[in-house]
């Protein structure tokens, strides 16, 4: 069927992300016989929003900035997901990313439908307070589509809890009372979650943990590589290590460091803040992002960026587990190369959704005004993510499919009942 989003595309290219998430959301759709009026509600996000932001520089000159919020579903609650700043946002990368967000919810079972935002714009070429101003700005120009009912934002590329916290305060300007809920990843005393900015790692941790038992391996006799040493890389790099599993690499942007023996996670990740680079850390051989990515390990974990796994390496990558840390980092055209492989792959939508899981726990705390201590955080996050590992081994296990497809129909099956019991499209 014809793709109402990308029909003007004169080709499809295999690192459209849109289209990556849509060929698979079209394979589960067909595989769940999905009815077709649900179908044509589903596949196309529920409104878009583009807005231009003047924005008062430094030297004096007002510069405009494009941006984006679109909120893909919400069927099972208020949209939710992050904001990018990025030169390289587009409007196709924010409508795979907003699906995902969709799906990802629906797979961990917290009650959002799915959004993300995105201002094209290069934050490290910009001053706080250009920052600040922008960011200001942009809040003001969606604020009638954001809010703890609506649509709740919270940090992604290049945004943070400062980001968070400019947001929450003009939201409040304008609402003429303080809103905590209207965003997450706040700062923990500005309504923010404990344990939130360690979720993503600590889920990936948690769904690794299940992963290996199903090959009969311990943290201790399991090699882990790790592309990406940022807030899901490192931290997950370094909650493995400490659970006791062999991290023989990592990388950031410019490379990473490799040693078959293991590597102390800790000390390089000091190394790498210390110096902004792994070069000169002693021990081990410099390999690039590409040469990580097709090293001998027991479990894989791409946290970087989109794309990195594709029909042109999918063949050479060599792990058992595949736990996908970022977000899209393998290609639909690479799904089938590994699924013939016999590589277990843990999906984005469940591998990262750590993240989105406290996410969901901090909006429940800044609407009941009280905060849960960092040890019950974890322990529900745990317990969220072996449950919703669980339910898609055993839906995977009972259809016959592989765990990708399991992922995406188990999302659209949840959010099809819902739209269907609500009668949205009727
Ligand atoms: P980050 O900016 O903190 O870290 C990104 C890391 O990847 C850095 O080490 C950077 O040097 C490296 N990197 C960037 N571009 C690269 C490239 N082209 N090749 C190799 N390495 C590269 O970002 P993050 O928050 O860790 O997010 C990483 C991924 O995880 C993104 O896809 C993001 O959407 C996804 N994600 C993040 C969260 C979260 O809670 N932060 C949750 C779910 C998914």
């Amino acid at each position: 069927m014809p793709n109402p989003m990308v029909d003007d595309a004169k080709e499809i290219r295999e690192d459209n992300p849109f289209e990556s998430m849509m060929s698979r959301f079209d394979r589960a759709a067909q595989m769940l016989d999905l009815d077709p009026d649900l179908y044509a509600v589903m596949r196309v996000p529920n409104r878009e929003l583009k807005v231009y932001i003047p924005v008062k520089m430094d030297s004096g000159r007002i510069e405009i900035f494009e941006g984006y919020r679109v909120q893909h579903n919400v069927a099972r609650g208020p949209a939710k997901g992050g904001i990018r700043y990025s030169p390289d946002v587009t409007i196709d990368e924010v409508r795979a990313l907003a699906a995902w967000m969709t799906w990802k919810c629906a797979v961990v079972n917290v009650p959002f439908g799915g959004a993300k935002g995105g201002v094209i714009c290069d934050p490290l070429q910009m001053s706080m307070g250009e920052l600040e101003r922008m960011t200001r700005r942009y809040t003001a120009e969606i604020l009638d589509f954001i809010g703890p009912e609506k649509d709740v934002p919270a940090p992604d590329m290049n945004t943070n809890e400062q980001t968070m916290a400019w947001i929450m305060d003009t939201y409040s300007m304008h609402a003429r009372h303080t809103v905590t809920a209207v965003v997450t990843g706040k700062p923990i005393d500005l309504g923010g979650s404990s344990g939130r900015r360690e979720a993503t790692g600590r889920g990936i941790l948690f769904v690794v943990n299940e992963a290996i038992k199903r090959f009969k391996m311990t943290p201790q006799s399991t090699k882990v590589a790790v592309q990406g040493s940022g807030n899901v890389g490192g931290i997950g790099a370094r909650l493995l290590y400490d659970a006791g599993y062999k991290v023989v690499a990592v990388s950031d942007v410019h490379g990473g460091i490799y040693n078959p023996n293991g590597i102390d996670i800790p000390a390089a990740l000091d190394h790498l803040e210390a110096t902004r680079s792994f070069e000169g850390f002693p021990g081990v051989e410099f390999v690039t992002n590409s040469q990580l990515l097709e090293l001998e390990c027991d479990v894989l974990v791409p946290a970087a960026t989109e794309n990195q796994i594709t029909s042109h390496n999918a063949e050479r990558i060599k792990c058992k587990v595949l736990a996908e840390g970022a977000n899209g980092p393998t290609t639909a055209a690479a799904d089938e190369i590994l699924h013939r492989k016999g590589i277990f792959v843990i999906p984005d939508i469940l591998a990262n959704a750590g993240g989105v899981t406290v996410s969901y726990f901090e909006w429940v705390q800044d609407r009941m005004g009280y905060f849960w201590g960092e040890d019950v955080v974890n322990q529900r996050l745990q317990d969220k993510m072996v449950a919703s590992f669980n339910d898609l081994c055993r839906y995977a296990d009972s259809r016959s499919v592989d765990t990708r497809t399991a992922a995406y129909m188990l999302a659209i099956d949840r959010v099809a009942y819902d739209t269907r019991m609500r009668g949205i499209y009727a």
